[in-house]
């Protein structure tokens, strides 16, 4: 892999090239799940459309969630049936559109005698949650008594179990689906800068300027715009500090072996003061999230204290006596931050509405807050029907949405025996990349050990690595093995920190990094994983405290 640059970097001298040059009708600032949809939506419709992101596409809250492409029902007690509808509908038509991405998963509700609501009305709820959310019949709920349960999940406190309920969500990668969005806005026309940031806005309602800059280079550049929408997520307020008020809420998740947690379904926990707590298999791990704290700090990297880990552990150390899971068995770690619209008062997140708001200043800047990753279709649709209002429509016919059926992936079988890789690779490479999995495989194969993991077990080959950094906009190591790759949070790998300056190695050569840059990237990706702190949290006796806690609820 030498020679000329890779071609993403040609790409990106183009795009940088054609924002100097050319007017736009908007201009999307902010390269999370929100920003990319819009600007999907947008490209669509004929927009002529910018997006802008100042770090990695998804670099902030939308590579940090819990990952769940849900029907929301837990805000239906809190009667939010616009929303619960809504977001279950979204979910069905993710799953339609990537199927490889946004794939369905059974979960499990267990109830226990004398807590929390009983069996009977959890059933009705989640029978109206079905019908709401437009379920098909072979996904609907099943009621289950305590032998089923057990039947299904083993592994969950037997103690008082009544039984439960059986239903379907679905799980996605959530940096990945950023990704894909942002491709498949590129494909209908938008022109997508990551590492740009927007450093001032000058606007009237007619339309005006954003002034960017090139991270990378420091380089400046005027756009002419028509519209221009702040999708930062928690730095919203920075772009309109006037607008309505974010409150920052942490979430913190765990991940752990599967083996440790070996479950089929993804299990609601029972949390103390009714937290949100679910275990989800993805792979060969079990992620446990999350927690919901007022968050105050860097949303770029949010802090993982002892206190959401103890949270997490005793929780989750409840639910599954017989796993006996302390932090020594942690795989990763990782927090985000909830961007949500801020209440009347006081400082607690947990009870605020996870609905969106799409407002507009005087000068016409358009700013979404708030909302779903599972939601953010929709959000792109309101955004845009205001703009369509506000005058902002494509001049000539716009490109139907969704004009071409969605290309199915690949089977993992016939994939693993054509290019003689382990099915589970194979599997993974799927879930990743879906109909392109076997130009990835095809492409790896004419690599040196292109078709080998990374280190033994991973389910990461040599032949991927080069393949994103050819194509995939990795400017760092974290690019990489965070958000591209999961690899670090959810490749199963007891010593994630192995991977680094074999990776590092390999690819310094192609992106131009000398021996110093190599640390400095190692050292990053370390501080944007976690890593650093996995290895302090292994060595601390929090399950202790953890256990201690739990007899005493
Ligand atoms: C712990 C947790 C769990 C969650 N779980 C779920 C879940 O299971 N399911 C679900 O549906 N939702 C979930 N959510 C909610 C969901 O993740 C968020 O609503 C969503 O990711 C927010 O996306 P966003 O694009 O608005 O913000 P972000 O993803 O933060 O994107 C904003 C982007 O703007 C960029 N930016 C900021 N300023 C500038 C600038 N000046 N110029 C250019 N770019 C800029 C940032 O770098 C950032 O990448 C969860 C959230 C959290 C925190």
């Amino acid at each position: 892999m030498t020679g000329a640059e890779p071609l993403w970097r040609q790409r990106r001298r183009q795009d940088w090239a054609a924002a100097r040059r050319d007017a736009f009708d908007l201009c999307v600032i902010g390269g999370g799940i929100s920003g990319a949809g819009i600007a999907w939506q947008a490209s669509t419709h004929g927009l002529r459309t910018l997006l802008v992101e100042a770090r990695d596409w998804a670099g902030g809250t939308s590579s940090r969630s819990s990952k769940l492409v849900h029907g929301g029902l837990r805000y239906l007690p809190h009667g939010e049936v616009r929303l619960v509808r809504e977001v279950g509908r979204e979910r069905e038509l993710l799953e339609k559109l990537w199927p490889h991405l946004v794939v369905p998963l059974p979960f499990l509700i267990p109830v226990y005698r004398g807590r929390g609501m009983p069996l009977w009305l959890l059933g009705a709820g989640v029978w109206f949650y079905d019908r709401l959310t437009g379920v098909p019949q072979k996904h609907r709920r099943r009621m289950l008594g305590a032998d089923a349960f057990r039947e299904v999940a083993g592994f969950v406190q037997a103690v008082d179990l009544q039984g439960g309920v059986s239903y379907y969500e679905a799980v996605t990668d959530d940096a990945r689906l950023v990704y894909t969005v942002v491709q498949a806005a590129r494909a209908a026309g938008a022109v997508a800068l990551s590492r740009v940031r927007a450093a001032g806005l000058t606007l009237t309602p007619r339309g005006g300027r954003v002034t960017l800059e090139d991270v990378e280079s420091g380089e400046p550049c005027e756009v002419r715009v028509r519209a221009a929408v702040n999708a930062a997520g928690p730095w919203a307020g920075e772009l309109d500090p006037a607008g309505r008020r974010l409150a920052l809420a942490r979430g913190c998740h765990l991940v752990f072996p599967r083996e440790k947690l070996p479950i089929d379904h993804a299990i609601a926990l029972p949390s103390p003061g009714g937290g949100n707590t679910f275990a989800v298999p993805r792979g060969s791990v079990t992620y446990v999230g999350t927690t919901d704290i007022p968050f105050v700090g860097d949303p770029a990297l949010p802090d993982t204290p002892d206190e959401d880990v103890r949270y997490l552990l005793r929780v989750v150390r409840k639910a599954f006596p017989a796993a006996d899971l302390s932090a020594r068995d942690l795989l990763g770690v990782y927090s985000g931050v909830r961007p949500l619209v801020a209440g009347k008062a006081g400082r607690e997140t947990r009870g605020l509405s996870r609905r969106r708001s799409i407002e507009v200043r005087r000068d016409g800047l358009v700013s979404v807050r708030g909302g779903k990753l599972t939601g953010f279709r929709s959000m792109a649709a309101d955004t845009l029907r205001l703009l369509r209002r506000r005058g902002v429509r494509a001049v000539g016919r716009p490109a139907p949405a969704a004009a071409t059926p969605p290309a199915q992936p690949p089977s993992a079988t016939p994939l693993a025996e054509r290019y003689h890789v382990p099915s589970c690779a194979a599997a993974e490479l799927i879930a990743r990349h879906g109909p392109l999995a076997e130009d990835v495989l095809r492409y790896a194969a004419s690599r040196p050990a292109g078709l080998e993991p990374v280190v033994a077990g991973a389910k990461l080959l040599w032949g991927e690595v080069d393949w994103a950094v050819e194509r995939e906009e990795v400017f760092e190591l974290s690019d990489l093995l965070v958000r591209r790759t999961g690899l670090l949070w959810f490749g199963g790998l007891r010593e994630p920190e192995e991977v680094l300056r074999p990776v590092a190695e390999r690819i310094a050569s192609r992106l131009g990094w000398n021996g110093d840059e190599i640390e400095r990237q190692v050292a990053a990706c370390r501080r944007q994983s976690h890593l650093d702190r996995l290895a302090e949290l292994r060595s601390l006796p929090l399950e202790a405290a953890a256990a201690e806690r739990s007899r005493a609820t």
